[in-house]
Parts: structure tokens; C-alpha cells; sequence
């Protein structure tokens, strides 16, 4: 049988080896659509009722295997009523049991990542030949979206290999790589990728009208009985952990967990009824469907650079210039050397310059010892680099990000030292993650080129890159940013001018209300405990501490002296006052709200400093404090036209500073929560907490018009 659409071909040969080579024509990789699942189930039909096939190659002409079903589609299924989507979600099963249990022997030959319904897929045949490439990833990513695998996923990967490596690996959405897999007994074969097919064919041959070791008489689980001691106490412990991981907050994990415990109890055909039905109730939840939004569709846009600016055309960036070679200079001089870019890494003294290149030395060593970097690689990343105190080396950069101490002075002087030496189309970018950019761009002759470009620490694992526009910033300045945004790896989200800009703004918000909360008399076991409740990734003190106290401080100060009669001083900041004064710095220092000596936890004598009240409030109540404040200050960057998009709010709140992924972010939280619930919340709180509730006039107008967020602000 032949065949071919834009979905895929089929070609058969003498052997009677069909090899069905998937190529979806209007994707960049291949995945599971209404029309490809449809005619894949017809192809996949008529070729096992072919009596001249005796076997079926699935391969991929595109660099991925398959990597699933498309979100969007999923996204569309999860709106169907739960019994529709049970019966889409059984016919692709039906489809996967034919495909096991035609008399049809099937082989996967995985060129490149099988990832999702494309391991599924490769599962539900009787062998996985993959090519040896360590980059190739095979694994079911769901719960990294708040779903779980529906279309046998978690009963083939706990029937083929040990619980304790399956398990863990479906409920975090972590892969494997391909020699990890085949000791796992995940795949049959690891080869050469010029043999794959050559192999997969072999396979295929040696073993006509294959079946799986499920559908075969006496067929033992690779870990023993479900029942069994060992296993009850497994089980026990999974519960307990991810309960601990994900605070509740998570139903994908816990479905998951049921579906592979009850599943392993029944033969595969109810077993699969048992994980369909998990799945049809988990991606229909809120939690799934806020993830999927914003950090697939949201951080697909924003990686696509839908924001940019059309003109001019794309640059290229072969020169990058870092000034300022500290934490986050060396961490963004790694970055761009990682990605083919000749760094020049300034600072004030060479010793200043060489620290800050040794930061990549210690991860390029790393990643060697580990095995995951060549040495040759490690030898040229380094020599990219250029460490020196001239700026005239400046010359030849294409952009130029600054990154000198947080202070408006030492800022001048660096942005003017710059400005002097590059060449006129030269593009100059500040790290500054709170004074605004139009001030520094004052200091300027052409503030045009300049724009705000905030990394998070650790440069080379943090996502997020906050671009800020000043006053006078040109869209080509913005279309560079962008740009090197794109090539660094990093997602970008493009806001206004404001001090703090949109993270850094909100962020603090959390810290300072935790320390308010401590003035108050509010246990800071309690307040620590409410933040991370509420799936904030740590209290907001341990927080304060890691930000550094002292860093609190200096911001409020600069505030107060820029903003002269209007400041007012948040009761928070007396909190850091009182530990700075004490030389409490924080967890650079050794003390802050923390104590890190042997160990970290708070410091005993916080009581002494901050008497507890008689009558602690209630934990949800300050978690609810906690963040709402992160909504009453997101909404205010609204109207203060910092954030321009509610799609942007989200994803630079759970990527800048960690806020619960499971909301969709901190706009979909607003949404979430309504409105008008917020509204309700923020009068209480502004009556009794603090006129910093008072609501914002963007939420008085989003409950008049009875809109939400989103709709608004798409
Ligand atoms: P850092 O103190 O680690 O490094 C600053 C470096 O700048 C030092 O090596 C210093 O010698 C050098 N320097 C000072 N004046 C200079 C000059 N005139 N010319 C050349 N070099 C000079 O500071 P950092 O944590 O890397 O922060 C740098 C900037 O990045 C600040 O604006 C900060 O607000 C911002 N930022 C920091 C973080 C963070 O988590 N640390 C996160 C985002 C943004």
C-alpha cells in the first residue's frame, strides 16, 4: 500500500515492509490534529488489513519524531462535554490497542524527540529503535501544563519500566534521554542515525506479528505486584511527596498517581478507561487550561516575538559588550558567549573583569565534568570572551548592556564611558532593575539607542528577560532587544517606564507586605508558611533575605529623594530599617530574617525584635494578603500603562518572580479571583491593613463594565 498526504507517507516495499514516514506539511513538527488522527486511524486500518504488510516502520521526515497531540487542539477538546471527550479520547485508545494487537508487527524508529502522544504512539508499538543522539528527548511533558498523558501513557511506560523511575518521570513531565531509556527497558535499541531505519526494518523482520508483553499469557509488571509490601509503601511515600511538591495545587500529578495505581490492578483494556476518564476531568480544569494558555500559547507568541516592532529587519549580533562583570554581568557575558557572540567584558579593574569570566568557567566546568559539554567546546566558549578596563574595546560592539552598581551615579558615569566609545549604530542596554530608564537615558547624547534590558539571576537559568522602553526609546533600540532576546533564548516581555517597571515592582510588593505583616506582630513562621501556601516559590522574608535588606533600603531612599513631598514610606520598609541597623543584612551577609550557619532557618530572636500580637489572624487570611497585594500593585501597572497586556502580566509573573504557575498567572489570577471579589477584598483590606489596597481605579472600571482582564487587555 502506498499513500501520501500532507499528513504523512506510506510506501511499501518487497519485504512487505510499509514505512510510514510522518511530515506534516503546514507544522514545523509533527503532531496529532483532527485531520492527521484521522487519516493516520484510516492508513494505520488499511494497512494491517493488507495481507502482503507484514510489518510497519513509523518514522519522521522532520528533525522531531512526533511530539504529541497540538495544544490547540487539546485546548478545543477540553471545551466538549466531559462524555465527548471521554469518546475522542477512547476511539485514539481503539486505535493503539489495533496497532498492538492487529497480528501487525509495528516499529517506532525515533530520529529525534518523541515527545507527549508521540511517545504514546511509539509505546503502542512493539519496538522503539532511537538514534543515539543525546539532545533527543523521550518523555510525556503533560503535567508541565497542568495535563496528564490520555492516550495510554502512564499504563505502557509503568508496564514496560520500573515504577520508581515511571512514575516520578509522567508526574513531573521530565524526559529521558535515549541510552537512560534503553537501560530502562523504554526502548529495544539505540543506533547510529544513518541506521535507524536499516535497524528498525531488521527488527521488524526478526520478529513477525509481534505483541506486547501485556497481551501476553503470565506477563509480569517490571516492579512485582501491585499489592506487594514494597510497593503499598511506594505508593504511600509518591503520595505524601507530591502532596508535598505541589501544595495541592496541582491535579494533574495526584491524577496521575490514581490512574497508574488503579490501572496496574486491571488488564490494559480497562486501564486505559481508568486513565481516559483522569484525563477527560483534568484537562477540563481551570488549572490545566491557565497553564496551557500562558506558558504554551502565551510563551510560544512571546518566543515568536509577536511584540516586535516589523521594522527594521532582524539584527545580527556578532559583538556584545558587557560592562560590569559581577553576578549579573558574568552571568549575561556566559549567556552571549554561549549563543556565538565575541564578549567584551569590562570592569573597573582586570581582577574585577577576570571574576566575572570565571563565572562561566565554573558552569563551563561543570557541564565538562558532567559529561554534557565537550572540552573543545569549553575552550572555544571562553576564548569569545574578552575581559579588559579600555572601553575604547567597545568599538566594534553591536549592543552594549550595562550592568555597574545599582546607583544612578555609577550608572552615568559607565553609560557616558560607553556612549563615548561605541560606533554610532551601536545599541545601549541597562540591567537596572528599578531606576527608570528615560532618567538614565538622560544622561545620553542620543537617548534613542537606549533601552531598559532587566535579566534575572541566574542569568543562564532564568527565562525571563523584562524589556523596558524610556520616553525616548526608538522601536529600532526595541527591535533589538527583542532580538537578542530571540538568540539568547530567553522569552521577552516588552513593558513602559515606571521605577521598579512591572517585576521588580510587584515582587517587592510581596516582600514589603511580609515585613508589614511582621511589624504587626504576625508570627514570621505564619507569614512565611502563607506564602508559600499560596504556591509562591518562598516566603516572601527568605525572599527579602536573598534580595538582600540593605538593597530594600537603598531603594527607598533613592525613592524618597526622588519623589520628595509625595513619598510615602510603605510600614514594611521600617522592618528592613530595623534589621539593617543591626547589621542584618540578609543571606549575604550571613543574617537576616534567616540565620544561615549550619543551617538555614529564622532567627530565634525575630520576637524580640517584633513582638507577637495576642491574636494571630487565621493562615488563609494572610495568605490571601499575601496576594492580593501582588494584584493591587499588578493592576495599578496597569493604569500606570506599565504592562500592556494581561498575557504579558502572566507570563512575566511566573517567570520574573515564580508566582503560582498553576493560576496562569497573576491577570489570570485577577480573573480567577473576579473583579469584583478583588474589589470587595481591597476595600476590607484598605480599611483595616492599609491605604495601599485602596482599589485601583483600572479594577473599579473592570467590575462597572463587568469585564475581565483578559478581555480588555488581550
Ligand atoms: P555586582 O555588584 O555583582 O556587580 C557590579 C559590577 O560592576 C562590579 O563588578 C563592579 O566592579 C562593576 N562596576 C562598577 N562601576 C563600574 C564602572 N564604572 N565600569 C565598569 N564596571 C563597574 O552587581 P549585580 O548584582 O551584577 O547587579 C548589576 C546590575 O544588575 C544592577 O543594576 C542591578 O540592579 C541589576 N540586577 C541585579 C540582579 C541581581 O539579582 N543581582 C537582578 C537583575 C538586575
Amino acid at each position: 500500500m502506498n499513500t501520501n498526504n500532507e499528513f504523512f507517507r506510506v510506501e511499501t516495499d518487497d519485504d512487505g515492509v510499509a514505512t510510514l514516514t510522518l511530515e506534516m506539511a503546514d507544522k514545523p513538527v509533527n503532531v496529532f490534529t483532527q485531520g492527521s488522527l484521522e487519516a493516520f486511524e484510516a492508513a494505520v486500518t488499511s494497512l494491517i488489513d493488507d495481507e502482503a504488510v507484514k510489518a510497519v516502520i513509523i518514522a519522521s521526515a522532520k528533525p522531531v519524531f512526533h511530539v504529541g497531540a497540538d495544544l490547540a487542539m487539546a485546548q478545543e477538546m477540553s471545551a466538549r462535554a466531559a462524555p465527548e471527550l471521554f469518546t475522542d479520547i477512547m476511539r485514539i485508545n481503539s486505535l493503539f490497542r489495533r496497532i498492538e494487537t492487529g497480528g501487525t508487527t509495528f516499529v517506532a524508529a525515533i530520529n529525534g524527540h518523541a515527545l507527549g502522544g508521540g511517545l504514546e504512539l511509539a509505546l503502542a508499538c512493539h519496538a522503539r529503535i532511537v538514534a543515539n543522539n543525546d539532545r533527543l528527548q523521550l518523555g510525556l511533558p503533560e503535567a508541565k501544563v497542568g495535563l496528564m498523558p490520555g492516550f495510554g501513557g502512564t499504563q505502557r511506560l509503568t508496564r514496560l519500566t520500573p515504577l520508581a523511575d515511571a512514575l516520578p518521570a509522567i508526574a513531573t513531565g521530565s524526559p529521558f534521554s535515549p541510552a537512560k531509556a534503553l537501560g530502562l527497558g523504554l526502548v529495544t535499541e539505540v543506533c547510529e542515525p544513518d541506521q535507524l531505519l536499516a535497524a528498525a526494518k531488521a527488527w521488524a523482520l526478526a520478529n513477525p506479528k509481534a505483541t506486547q508483553p501485556w497481551d501476553r499469557k503470565g506477563y509480569k509488571l517490571p516492579s512485582g505486584a501491585i499489592h506487594s509490601p514494597a510497593n503499598f509503601q511506594f505508593f504511600a511515600g509518591a503520595s505524601a511527596q507530591y502532596r508535598k511538591n505541589t501544595g495541592g495545587h496541582y491535579p494533574a500529578p495526584a491524577a496521575i498517581l490514581d490512574a497508574v495505581y488503579q490501572g496496574l490492578q486491571m488488564p490494559i483494556d480497562q486501564a486505559l478507561k481508568v486513565e481516559a476518564r483522569r484525563f477527560v476531568s483534568i484537562s477540563r480544569s481551570i488549572v490545566a487550561r491557565s497553564m496551557i494558555k500562558t506558558l504554551f500559547f502565551g510563551m510560544n507568541d512571546a518566543n515568536a516575538l509577536v511584540r516586535r516592532p516589523a521594522e527594521p529587519p532582524k539584527h545580527s549580533f556578532k559583538t556584545i559588550g558587557m560592562v560590569g562583570a559581577g553576578l549579573m554581568g558574568g552571568g549575561i557575558a556566559y549567556s552571549a558567549a554561549r549563543a556565538g557572540c565575541d564578549v567584551i567584558l569590562i570592569d573597573t579593574s582586570m581582577e574585577a573583569a577576570e571574576r566575572g569570566k570565571a563565572y562561566s568557567e565554573r558552569l563551563l566546568d561543570k557541564a565538562v565534568s558532567r559529561g554534557k559539554l565537550a572540552a573543545e567546546k569549553r575552550a572555544s566558549h571562553l576564548d569569545r570572551i574578552t575581559t579588559t578596563t579600555d572601553f575604547a574595546a567597545l568599538a566594534k560592539a553591536d549592543l552594549v548592556v550595562e550592568a555597574v552598581f545599582e546607583s544612578k551615579d555609577v550608572k552615568q558615569t559607565a553609560l557616558k564611558a560607553i556612549e563615548a566609545a561605541v560606533g554610532p549604530t551601536a545599541i545601549i542596554a541597562s540591567n537596572t532593575s528599578t531606576i527608570p530608564i528615560t532618567e538614565l537615558a538622560a544622561f545620553l547624547d542620543a537617548p534613542e539607542r537606549f533601552i531598559g534590558m532587566h535579566f534575572f539571576s541566574p542569568v543562564e537559568k532564568m527565562p525571563l528577560v523584562e524589556i523596558i522602553s524610556g520616553k525616548l526609546t526608538s522601536s529600532t533600540a526595541l527591535a533589538a532587544a527583542f532580538d537578542l532576546c530571540q538568540l539568547l533564548k530567553k522569552t521577552p516581555v516588552d513593558v513602559n517606564d515606571g521605577r521598579g517597571f512591572y517585576t521588580t515592582r510587584v515582587v517587592s510588593s510581596y516582600m514589603i507586605e511580609g515585613m508589614a505583616l511582621l511589624r504587626e506582630g504576625v508570627s514570621p513562621a505564619l507569614i512565611e508558611n502563607a506564602g508559600k501556601a499560596a504556591g509562591m516559590p518562598m516566603g516572601p522574608l527568605r525572599l527579602a533575605d536573598m534580595v538582600n535588606l540593605d538593597l530594600a533600603v537603598k531603594i527607598a531612599d533613592q525613592t524618597k529623594a526622588d519623589s520628595g513631598d509625595a513619598y510615602v514610606e510603605h510600614p514594611g520598609i521600617a522592618a528592613a530599617r530595623q534589621m539593617v541597623a543591626l547589621e542584618r543584612l540578609g543571606e549575604k551577609s550571613g543574617k537576616g530574617f534567616y540565620q544561615y550557619q549550619d543551617d538555614t532557618r529564622l532567627w530565634p530572636d525575630l520576637a524580640t525584635l517584633f513582638p507577637l500580637s495576642s491574636d494571630q489572624p487565621d493562615a488563609s487570611a494572610v495568605t490571601d494578603r499575601l496576594l492580593m497585594i501582588q494584584a493591587i500593585e499588578t493592576l495599578r501597572c496597569f493604569d500606570d500603562g506599565v504592562v500592556k497586556t494581561a498575557i504579558d502580566a502572566d507570563l512575566g509573573s511566573i517567570l520574573g518572580w515564580g508566582f503560582p504557575p498553576h493560576t496562569g498567572g497573576i491577570a489570570s489570577y485577577i480573573d480567577q479571583e473576579t473583579p469584583s471579589r478583588l474589589l470587595e477584598k481591597a476595600e476590607r483590606l484598605s480599611k483595616n491593613a492599609g491605604a495601599r489596597f485602596e482599589p485601583p481605579a483600572g479594577l473599579r472600571k473592570l467590575v462597572n463594565d463587568n469585564v475581565s482582564l483578559h478581555a480588555v487587555m488581550a
